[in-house]
């Protein structure tokens, strides 16, 4: 029987582990980080928590005499990552990445990339936008039918021509940039509540996507937002907002993936499906 740890907290990582949970002579374990109280689970065995560095996780592989890891952990989670490739290293344990492309800009999107979260926020108070902000009723209520808190009640203008309305959908652990923008007002979504710091001008939307187009425009138009700004997290799911961005003509400040380590990889769950076949395969000999 061929142990195979599954590094989750992704679509790709359920569907990879729905896809070997019936194959014969494969048994997969997946892994995820225990970040929120209500996770999707994937199908088959799941262990939940940190395995203390790539120390531990090397310890945690040899003792549960796992054959391959597949780290299909979303693309901006780089600790994770490096772990697994330093304790696959170190316990020379086959690994893969399942790794989702970024998105790919096209016509009629005015995407900035920015470096780092840091970086986006920087551009955030140099950033001057054409027109007014887009149409919709002002501000009040939750939307998307989750709790919401709203902060101190904002003026609908743009503040000296820049892009003062930001939609930030960069996850919950990743707001502390954008705290000392006093000047702008921003709408953030997350699955659960967001940890401080967090600007003061706000409004939050406790939320778990995925979302439509129409979704995204109505949310956009509602809080009259005049810049989207996102991480380049890639695949289908989360890809309604850019295409809302688009249709509504609105700049979008994409932040770019941090640098992963250098694994084979492949794009697809078929691709790691058939890597972890292939292998189980080979060791039945
Ligand atoms: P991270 O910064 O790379 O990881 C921080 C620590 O969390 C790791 O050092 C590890 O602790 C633990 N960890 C992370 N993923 C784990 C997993 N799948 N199983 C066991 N432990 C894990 O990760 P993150 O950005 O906080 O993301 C946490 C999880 O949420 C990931 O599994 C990821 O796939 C998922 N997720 C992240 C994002 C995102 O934007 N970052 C978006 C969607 C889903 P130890 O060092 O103690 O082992």
């Amino acid at each position: 029987m061929t142990r195979v740890l599954i590094l989750g907290g992704t679509a790709e990582a359920r569907a990879l582990a729905a896809a070997l949970a019936g194959m014969p002579g494969v048994r997969p374990i997946s892994s995820l980080a225990g970040r929120v109280a209500d996770p999707a689970l994937p199908a088959g065995e799941v262990r939940i928590g940190g395995f203390g560095g790539a120390a531990g996780l090397a310890g945690w592989l040899a003792a549960e005499q796992i054959a391959a890891v597949v780290d299909a952990t979303h693309p901006f989670a780089a600790t994770i990552s490096w772990s697994a490739a330093e304790a696959a290293a170190t316990t020379g344990i086959p690994i893969l990445a399942l790794r989702r492309p970024g998105w790919t800009q096209g016509p009629g999107d005015d995407w900035r990339r920015q470096p780092s979260a840091a970086a986006a926020a920087g551009a955030l108070e140099s950033l001057a936008v054409g027109g007014s902000a887009v149409g919709g009723s002002a501000m009040g209520g939750s939307a998307m039918g989750g709790p919401a808190v709203s902060g101190p009640a904002v003026s609908g203008s743009a503040v000296g021509g820049s892009a003062e309305r930001v939609f930030l959908t960069t996850g919950r652990t990743e707001l502390a940039p954008f705290a000392g923008l006093d000047r702008h007002w921003f709408l953030i979504r997350s699955i659960e509540a967001p940890l401080p710091p967090l600007p003061i001008r706000r409004h939050l939307v406790l939320a778990r996507g995925p979302f439509s187009v129409a979704q995204e425009i109505a949310l956009m138009r509602e809080h009259r937002i005049q810049v989207l700004v996102t991480k380049d997290s890639g695949g289908p799911l989360t890809e309604a907002k850019l295409v809302a961005a688009r249709e509504l003509r609105l700049p979008v400040l994409l932040i770019q993936r941090p640098p992963l380590p250098d694994v084979a990889a492949v794009p697809t769950v078929d691709a790691a499906r058939d890597w972890v076949l292939a292998l189980a395969a080979e060791q039945r000999g």
